[in-house]
Formats: structure tokens, C-alpha cells, sequence
């Protein structure tokens, strides 16, 4: 495409997923000065035939917490080195991949971490990507700084925030979070990021057995009142360093029999196909919940989800054992044509399912940290 061109099209076809984006350059202030053209005329499928919808980008990998499950202290101490500032991407490379990304079928972004507010002015980044056309851009962070965030981040164009949370209880929460954050602070950010217009919120709660279950009704009781949506998350075998041990994992069938004894569930249809947390609705029409089962009942036969690490690495799966290197190839000169087709190689080579063949035998293998790659 020519460079001086001043206007942005883009067409993108609601229920087809053919696409064509065009960016032009100069029509965004923001965004990268980068002209491209991607004309997309079949959908990008992996080999298991998933097309590639959503994309979690993780924005860095420090985190203000050490929750015990994702970052435990023994690992992520005051000797454990992270990621060098020119070794994550830059909000330029980032809006620069997404738009590629965009051309071939992602219509959402979920910004993750580590913690993603912890990463200086995000909500820059949040700016230049809500100029793409037509994308579903959203956030999860622990909540920590969200009070004083929410405003700029809303304005700068972010959709919703979920928001995780495992307990009420301060002394639960503090053993969990191991920062000695305060449940209050959580549940402020929260609000106000509802006042601000980025609900509706999604709370997510991870249940690890003997630490939290005690947890699951005051969460489910609590979280109806004030209407917002609270998801359960089974404790998951990411990385290494949390000591996984299936005995942990609380599964949802038993977190929803825990809450309808108490307050009768039952189940919603998906709002759409790959959802990955399964719907329940309070039989008395005060609000719904939502289990994420990875764990008892793998969803990898819908998946569409790609990740891209704060380093620049695409991986195809959560449980991925290698990423593919993009940073390079941004600080190489490469075209966006190139980029492009090696997004292509990689998505179409994809046969990822780890939690379909999840074993004994499967748990030691090397994985990337969650900090690494987002939720
Ligand atoms: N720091 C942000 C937060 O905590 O919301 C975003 C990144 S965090 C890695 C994303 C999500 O992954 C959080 O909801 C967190 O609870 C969840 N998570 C982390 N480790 C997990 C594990 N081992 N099993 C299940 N969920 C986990
Ligand atoms: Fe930080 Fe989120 Fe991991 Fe907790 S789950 S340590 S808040 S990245
Ligand atoms: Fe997707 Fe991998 Fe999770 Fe399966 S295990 S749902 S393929 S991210």
C-alpha cells in the first residue's frame, strides 16, 4: 500500500470470517506507521481445525503478587531475574503484531501478565490498540491498582477487566496472595471499574483443595449481590514451579453442587462456541456463575486461543512446551507479509490439546510460566 494514504478501511465481515483489514498510515496518531494489507479469503485453521480468534497478549512478567499457585515466593524471590526492559516488546511491536494478528481471524485481545498494570502507562497500549477496527479488547489483573487506573483505561478504550480474586477472608487471601494485599482493595478496584463503565465484571477465582474451598459459598453469595460474574477456575499444572498435585484441584462439578445446595444452579448455553467457562444461572434469576474446568473437562476441542509472551514468543497452547520467537523477527527488518505467513505456518502446524491427554506422565513435562504468558 501506498505510504502517503491518509484513510483507514476496514471491512470485516460479522459472521463470515473472511477479512480484509487496511491500515493506512497517518490516520491514527497511535498507531504504528506501519501500511498494511492483509486479504484473508479462508479462514486460518489449525491442523484439529480450530480457527485463531483470540489472542492474550502478556504484557510483562512481574507481578506485585506472589500468589502461591502462579509466582511462589521460593521461585520469584528477591534473586529471581526478570525479563530486561529492551527485552519486552515495545506498545509499537505490540499494536504491530495485533494488527497482523487481526487479519487472520483474532476478534479478540485479553491484556495479561504477570500483572498488567504493573507495566508502565498500559493504558497507552490500551489507546493504540482500541483503534483497531472491530476488536474485542480486555483485561485481567489482580485488581491491585485498578482504582486508580480504571478511568484511563476506559477512556483509552478497554471493554471489560475480570478481575481475579480467591477469598473474601483477608487471612486466606493474604496466604494465597502472599503480598499482604487486603480483599477490601481488590473489591474497591473492582468497583470502580464498574463505575466507570467496564463491567460487566468477571471475577475469577482459582479453588485450590485445603487452602480455599472454604471460600466458594461466601464468593458465590457475595458476588450475586453486587451482580457481578464470578467464574471458578479448577488449579491448574501450568509451569513448574507450584508444585501441581491433582489432589489439589477442586473440581467444578463439586463447586457447583457446593453452591446449589444453597443456592439451586443450573446450566446456560454458551454465549458463543470455544467459551471457555461453562455458564450456570441462579434458578431464581439473581445473576450467573461460571466454572473453568480445565482440568476435569478439557475444552481444547474448541480452542482458539493464541498467546504471545511479554518477550515476543507465540505460543499455541497454554501448556506449550516451546515458543516461537516473533521479537526477532520485529527487530529484523521483516515485512509484515512475512510476519504474516509465519503466523500462518505456525497456526496451521498447530495440533495442540494437553488438557485432553493431561496424565501422570504428562505433569513433569517443561511448560511455560503462567507469569510468562497470562491466564
Ligand atoms: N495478574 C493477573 C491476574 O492475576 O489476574 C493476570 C495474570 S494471571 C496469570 C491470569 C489468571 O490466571 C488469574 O486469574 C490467575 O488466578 C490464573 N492462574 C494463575 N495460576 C493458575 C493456576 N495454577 N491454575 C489456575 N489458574 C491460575
Ligand atoms: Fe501475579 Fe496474577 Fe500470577 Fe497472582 S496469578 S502471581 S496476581 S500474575
Ligand atoms: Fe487450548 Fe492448550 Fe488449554 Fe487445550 S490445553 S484448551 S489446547 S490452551
Amino acid at each position: 500500500m501506498a505510504d502517503d494514504s491518509t484513510a483507514e478501511e476496514s471491512s470485516q465481515m460479522a459472521d463470515s470470517f473472511a477479512k480484509v483489514v487496511i491500515i493506512r498510515r497517518g490516520s491514527h496518531a497511535s498507531l504504528p506507521k506501519v501500511s498494511l494489507l492483509l486479504t484473508l479469503d479462508m479462514t486460518l485453521n489449525d491442523t484439529l481445525n480450530h480457527p485463531l480468534r483470540d489472542l492474550r497478549i502478556s504484557v510483562t512478567d512481574r507481578c506485585n503478587f506472589r500468589c502461591v499457585y502462579c509466582m511462589p515466593k521460593e521461585i520469584f524471590g528477591p534473586d529471581y531475574v526478570y525479563l530486561h526492559r529492551d527485552q519486552i516488546l515495545t506498545f509499537e511491536e505490540i499494536t504491530r503484531l495485533a494488527l497482523i494478528f487481526v487479519g487472520h481471524g483474532v476478534q479478540k485481545i485479553r491484556l495479561t501478565g504477570g500483572e498488567p498494570l504493573v507495566r508502565k502507562d498500559v493504558h497507552l497500549l490500551i489507546k493504540m490498540l482500541s483503534e483497531i477496527p472491530g476488536l474485542d479488547l480486555t483485561l485481567t489483573t489482580n485488581g491491585a491498582l485498578l482504582a486508580r487506573q480504571a478511568q484511563a483505561l476506559k477512556d483509552a478504550g478497554l471493554k471489560r477487566v475480570s478481575v481475579s480474586l480467591d477469598s473474601l477472608d483477608n487471612s486466606i487471601f493474604k496466604s494465597m496472595n502472599d503480598a499482604d494485599f487486603p480483599v477490601e482493595k481488590v473489591i474497591e478496584g473492582m468497583d470502580a471499574a464498574a463505575r466507570v463503565g467496564l463491567g460487566p465484571i468477571k471475577v475469577n477465582m482459582v479453588v485450590k483443595r485445603g487452602v480455599n474451598e472454604s471460600s466458594i459459598l461466601p464468593m458465590a453469595r457475595f458476588f450475586r449481590e453486587k451482580g457481578y460474574i464470578l467464574r471458578f477456575i479448577e488449579y491448574m499444572d501450568v509451569g513448574h514451579t507450584n508444585g501441581w498435585r491433582l489432589d489439589d484441584v477442586v473440581s467444578s462439578k463439586e463447586i457447583i453442587k457446593t453452591i446449589s445446595a444453597e443456592l439451586p444452579l443450573e446450566p446456560v448455553d454458551p454465549n458463543y462456541r470455544g467459551e471457555v467457562a461453562e455458564r450456570w444461572k441462579y434458578k431464581d434469576g439473581s445473576g450467573e456463575i461460571g466454572v473453568i474446568s480445565s482440568v476435569t473437562q478439557a475444552f481444547c476441542r474448541d480452542c482458539n486461543r493464541a498467546r504471545l509472551s511479554a518477550e515476543g514468543k507465540l505460543y499455541t497452547c497454554l501448556f506449550a512446551i516451546k515458543g516461537h520467537d516473533f521479537k526477532s523477527l520485529l527487530r529484523s527488518g521483516t515485512s509484515n507479509d512475512e510476519i504474516s505467513e509465519t503466523i500462518a505456518r505456525i497456526w496451521s502446524k498447530r495440533a495442540d490439546r494437553y488438557s485432553e491427554i493431561r496424565s501422570e506422565n504428562t505433569i513433569a513435562l517443561p511448560k511455560v510460566e503462567m507469569s510468562h504468558i497470562g491466564g
